[in-house]
């Protein structure tokens, strides 16, 4: 089932679903069951996916160091949605990234999800290498999220890449895309990133992810902008806890956002470890309450492997 019908048919109940990654490789799917078994009493109508590409130390530099100049992708988003489905029986939703594919394997990538019965796909364009220092596409790769969106809702057309395929069966997933509420770090303004988020939902783009905040008036604030500028559909904000003292600035750095000095300094206060982590889960369980009786389509978790937080946050609002 397509998640905007999930959408329509909570009719105004805020639904609750969860983000993973797959494990690093050679990790068991035990793993990625041991996460969701003890998050199925909530009812998530869907569980995404995440798509990552990794780097890898290759060269060694005359100076003697090593230095990481390559990249492969991160096995393990479709089996572990095909995974989800057969043993919860409930929606997966791959993430798919633009770097590392090409058009054409993009389009394989796609075929394989139909045939899995996948709905939706998070279509995303991946960050840059760290190598690299900006975002470089694959050779006849997409070079932002909005190419790839246009690619999947030409297959939804039945529209494939080779001309002479006159026979193809649309495809018809339901196109999910990232929002940042603090603006993505790249663009010069919001209105610029407004603007390019716009073009995604113009052509054909169903949904809206957020980046995780932690301010909720970051959210409405973003929420109202994108109705002004006429972007109509769900917008579901993203959350994640900040239970431990190093997440004060990995966080900030990593993902481009804001954390309110209350909330800094509560978890500074903080006496030990399991003081801070419940300082980080009474944070999110407000700002989850403020959001639900908002009316938001859905609480979407990064679980990013701390599902026992996650769960005694959801406990409190479900
Ligand atoms: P885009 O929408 O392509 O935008 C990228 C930047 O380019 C923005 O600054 C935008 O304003 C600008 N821009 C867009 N179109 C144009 C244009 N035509 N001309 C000029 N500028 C333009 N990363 C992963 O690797 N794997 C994941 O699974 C993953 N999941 C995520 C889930 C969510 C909910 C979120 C919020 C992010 C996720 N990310 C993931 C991170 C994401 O890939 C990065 O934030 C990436 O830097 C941008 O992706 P995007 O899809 O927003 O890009």
């Amino acid at each position: 089932m397509k998640v905007t019908d999930h959408f329509k048919a909570a009719n105004g109940e805020t639904l609750i679903s969860f983000e993973i990654l797959p494990p690093l490789k050679g990790g068991k799917i035990q793993s990625i069951f041991d996460t969701l078994d003890p998050l199925m009493e909530f009812n998530p109508p869907f569980i995404d996916v995440t798509y990552h590409r990794e780097e890898f130390i290759y060269k060694k530099r005359s100076s003697g160091y090593y230095e990481k100049v390559a990249m492969r992708k991160r096995p393990g988003t479709v089996g572990i949605c095909a995974a989800i489905m057969h043993r919860y029986g409930i929606d997966a939703v791959p993430h798919l990234i633009c770097g590392g594919f090409s058009v054409e394997e993009t389009e394989d990538a796609l075929i394989d999800l139909k045939f899995l019965g996948i709905d939706n796909v998070l279509v995303l364009r991946g960050d840059a290498r760290k190598f690299d220092g900006k975002f470089i596409p694959e050779p006849n790769g997409h070079h932002y999220a909005l190419d790839l969106v246009k690619q999947l809702v030409n297959m939804n057309e039945g529209i494939y890449l080779d001309n002479e395929i006159t026979n193809a069966e649309p495809s018809d997933f339901c196109t999910g895309v990232a929002g940042y509420p603090e603006k993505h770090f790249e663009a010069p303004n919001m209105q610029s990133d407004l603007h390019f988020l716009k073009q995604k939902i113009d052509a054909g783009a169903e949904y809206i992810v957020t980046q995780m905040f932690f301010d909720n008036k970051q959210y409405f604030d973003f929420v109202k902008r994108c109705r002004a500028a006429g972007i109509n559909v769900p917008i579901v904000p993203g959350l994640k806890p900040i239970t431990k003292k190093y997440q004060l600035n990995s966080i900030p750095r990593l993902f481009h956002l804001n954390i309110p000095k209350e909330f800094s300094d509560a978890l500074l206060a903080a006496k030990d470890a399991e003081a801070r982590r419940q300082v980080g889960i009474e944070w999110t369980v407000a700002q989850s309450k403020e959001l639900k009786a908002a009316g938001t389509p859905c609480l979407h978790y990064y679980t990013m492997g701390d599902v026992d937080t996650i769960k005694e946050i959801v406990q409190q609002i479900y």
